[in-house]
């Protein structure tokens, strides 16, 4: 047995078909899992400026161009283990770096109230064995996280639940687009126009409070119905729903003190962003956006999409993250001006641009440690492959060592 990391659903019960200390193949993973653990496309190899080396000459190099910066950043950790995102943070504290990931523009505000306590949450293990009504709001889990909805909210028998998705469960989806997740909802999809999330909201909680709202009654007075009938409820936010409220969580907060039968759970993208939000707060009491100087934390905030705005950073360090496709082709010109350093397993576009490139064994298949699911629990990563990459720990701690 294995554990996916092609999510933060981090599945643990996947099979491996082994031959000759290859994959060929695997049971339970759905089609992205099965992908990820066969590996990748294309294999980072050492290099500096873009001709090949080894590892220890990109370690060098790495160090030297890190000991003349001024104002680094490292960035990523998402799809890391733990304990290369616990080396991550004492790098940072080292260098006077700041420290982020892909959070910062995505679900990261969420969590770091969740950290808080200031939203009620639970585990995946509560909505298998409780949860009677399900919301999909800005998040089509049936793409982004397949198994969700098979392993533990809406299909599977729970203690509670006995009688399954066909008469004790029901799920709803509210979203812009008719997604895979909303078909399975069926009647109980409610379409909202684009950038709708906060009306939508404000127009629930005036029904949720007995009054009619102006616009679509009918439904919104059945939805209300619906909800306040819960007896475990939970709210699945997506980043369709983060981006539209613009990270206002106060309307956010509003509704779901409303509703106490509900318990709110961020759909967590990469395997282990849970992971380097919970060692960023435990460390800081920020989940992300840290800069280190010598007295310690200086504050939080310095995202990456602003510092390559502003040109604050001199250096960048790219550990298991992609910024450079997934962030705007506007904001990525300052890259192509400071060294950048890439630790990943696979080829990547930030590698294609990178000074100076490190690869590491991918966690979970060549090498071991641990992850944090999207509801917090701590999953085991193992290595089931014999091969002679470093892991992204040893990596970072090696790098470290040479500065
Ligand atoms: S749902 Fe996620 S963790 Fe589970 S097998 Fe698919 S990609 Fe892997």
């Amino acid at each position: 047995m294995l554990t996916c990391t092609g999510c933060s659903l981090l599945c643990e019960d996947i099979e491996a078909i082994i031959e000759d200390n290859k994959i060929k193949g695997t049971k339970n993973a759905c089609r992205r899992g099965a992908a990820r653990i066969k590996g990748c496309a294309n294999r980072l190899v050492p290099s500096i400026d873009q001709k090949p080396s080894d590892v220890e000459s990109s370690i060098k190099k790495a160090a030297e161009l890190l000991r003349n910066a001024k104002s680094p950043m490292i960035f990523g950790f998402d799809n890391s283990s733990c304990e290369a995102q616990v080396q991550g943070i004492q790098f940072a504290q080292k260098i006077h770096a700041v420290i982020d990931d892909t959070s910062s523009f995505c679900q990261g505000l969420l969590m770091e109230i969740i950290l808080q306590k200031k939203l009620k949450t639970c585990s995946l293990d509560d909505i298998r064995n409780k949860a009677d009504v399900l919301v999909y709001w800005g998040s089509d889990a049936q793409d982004s996280h397949p198994r969700h909805l098979s392993r533990f909210s809406y299909f599977p028998r729970g203690e509670s639940r006995q009688r399954g998705y066909e008469e004790d469960r029901l799920a709803i989806a509210i979203d812009v687009r008719e997604s895979n997740t909303a078909k399975i909802c069926k009647k109980h999809f409610y379409r909202i126009n684009p950038k709708g999330d906060r009306e939508f909201i404000l127009a629930l909680m005036e029904a949720l409070s007995g009054k009619a709202p102006v616009n679509d009654a009918k439904n919104m007075l059945e939805l209300a119905g619906v909800l306040k009938k819960a007896q475990f409820g939970a709210i699945f936010v997506g980043i369709g729903l983060m981006y539209s409220i613009k990270n206002d969580f106060e309307i956010l907060t509003k509704l779901a003190n409303m509703l106490p039968k509900f318990s709110i759970m961020p759909m967590v993208g990469h395997y282990n962003m849970r992971g380097l939000n919970e060692a960023l707060f435990k460390e800081t009491g920020y989940v992300n956006r840290v800069k280190f100087d010598e007295k310690g934390v200086q504050d939080n905030k310095y995202a990456l999409i602003e510092a390559l705005k502003n040109k604050s950073i001199d250096a960048l360090v790219v550990v298991g993250s992609d910024p450079v496709l997934s962030l705007p082709r506007s904001v990525l010109s300052h890259l192509s001006s400071i060294p950048v350093i890439c630790i990943d397993p696979c080829q990547t576009f930030t590698s294609k641009i990178s000074s100076v490139n490190i690869p590491c064994a991918a966690t979970g298949v060549e090498s071991a440690g641990s992850a944090v699911r999207m509801d917090g629990k701590v999953i085991t990563l193992k290595k089931i492959i014999e091969n002679n990459y470093r892991s992204d720990e040893d990596v970072i701690k090696q790098l470290m060592g040479a500065i």
